[in-house]
């Protein structure tokens, strides 16, 4: 089977509305679309206080899944062997919350396949999918861009904007290895 590594945040884990809700807390009204489109929020005026909460104990606990990412993980694992590959590293608080996350919401992937990471240039799997084009950029196998506000602007990459363009890229994928000559 040909490995898929799946970053978690912006790809599973849903942080965008914690992230608004913070900003609204803190400056009275949310950020647009337009505002939020290539910037992170706490790069915006009056988001850095927002990026605190990340360090928070529980931060990532209570996350809401990204639409269809479950039934997306559970398609893809009867297919491919499936690895969550996560930069927890940068915020200590966040392993115990990530882990009991994952065990939550994916409890038909092993924990075997949870790789708590710093430099995702290590990950040697076959595709790639994360939101960052950093991580892609130094990835050897096939780096595939999630859709996020922050990466709008990225046009490096093969880009899929949900979990049903997800889907349907990795079915082509072996639709087109099967009938390889
Ligand atoms: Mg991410």
């Amino acid at each position: 089977m040909l490995r898929i590594a799946l970053d978690m945040d912006e790809v599973v884990a849903d942080v965008l509305p914690k992230f608004l809700d913070l900003f609204e807390q803190y400056n009275g009204k949310r950020p647009s679309p337009e505002e939020l489109a290539g910037r992170k929020i706490y790069d915006l005026p009056g988001g850095k206080q927002v990026r605190q909460h990340i360090y928070d104990k529980g931060f990532f606990l209570d996350l809401p899944l990204i639409p269809g990412a479950k039934e997306g993980v559970l398609e893809l694992s009867k297919h491919y062997e499936i690895f969550f590959v996560t930069a927890a590293q940068e915020f200590r608080n966040s392993f115990e919350d990530k882990y009991d996350w994952l065990i939550q919401h994916f409890p038909f992937i092993d924990w075997r396949h949870f790789v708590f990471c710093g430099d995702k240039s290590v990950i040697q799997t076959d595709y790639l999918l994360d939101d960052h084009a950093f991580n892609l950029r130094t990835f050897s196998g096939k780096g595939l861009l999630f859709t996020a506000y922050h990466n709008l602007n990225e046009t490096e990459f093969t880009r899929l904007d949900d979990w049903s363009e997800v889907l349907a890229f990795f079915e082509n994928e072996r639709t087109t290895k099967s009938t390889a000559p």
